[in-house]
């Protein structure tokens, strides 16, 4: 069974390739940012606890996700595997991980880490897009990776494209040195536990797909 973890700084391509992946394997992908936007969007009690912590780049407390997460992984979908995207984020939350699934009999398959440097990360968050469905959230970019139909739409769902309000410039450079401090500790973490499978970001996303496959043995 795959249960896998994407790691990589903010615009490597995680996102995408999650979504290449859950079609491929027929598994859901869960995605903490988009349960997040999806709770403020709808203003729920967990949505008003996170806006001032998501829309400002910071984290939201650990408490919060990791109970979110519990929750979503003990659901019927996720007991045939899964992908998380945006968790874990600090060594905490992965050990909160390791315990949760344990705790069930499972365990991670493969944690692949999308490496990019931070210039090529922060050129390809300006020209991101996303779908403003948030039951769909496909990630486009202006250049690499343009809607096949009307440039302003969504191609899967037709709904139309918008910037991140946090994939502005003050907010990315929040996001990066997060990253660093917190979620790149995480690279080690799971190389000495030998799940990590580390896969060249700077490649065609057909190309970092079919290194995904190859690197986790499907
Ligand atoms: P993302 O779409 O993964 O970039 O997540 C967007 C925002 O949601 C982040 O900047 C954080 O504010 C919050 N978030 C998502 N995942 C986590 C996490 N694992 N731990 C803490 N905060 C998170």
């Amino acid at each position: 069974m795959k249960n896998i973890v994407m790691l990589g700084i903010q615009g490597s391509g995680k996102g995408t390739q999650a979504e290449l992946l859950s079609r491929t394997l027929s598994v859901p992908i869960i995605s903490t940012g988009r349960l997040f936007r999806s709770e403020m969007e709808e203003g729920s009690e967990l949505g008003q606890k996170i806006a001032e912590y998501v829309t400002g780049g910071e984290l939201v407390p650990d408490e919060l996700v990791c109970q979110a997460i519990a929750e979503r992984v003990a659901e019927p979908d996720a007991r045939q595997g899964f992908i998380l995207d945006g968790f874990p984020r600090n060594a905490r939350q992965a050990e909160e991980l390791s315990v949760t699934l344990a705790e069930d009999g499972r365990e991670l398959s493969d944690v692949v880490y999308i490496r990019l440097s931070e210039s090529e990360a922060m050129n390809r968050l300006t020209g991101r897009r996303v779908c403003s469905n948030r039951k769909c959230e496909t990630n486009f970019h202006i250049e690499f990776n343009p809607p096949q139909g009307d440039p302003e739409k969504c191609d899967r769902c037709g709904s139309p494209l918008i910037q991140r309000g946090d994939d502005r410039p003050e907010a990315i450079i929040r996001r990066f040195a997060l990253f660093n401090s917190e979620t790149a500790p995480l690279v080690e973490y799971y190389r000495e536990r030998g799940l990590l499978r580390e896969i060249d970001g700077g490649q065609s996303i057909a190309d970092v797909a079919g290194s995904i496959l190859e690197a986790i043995g499907d």
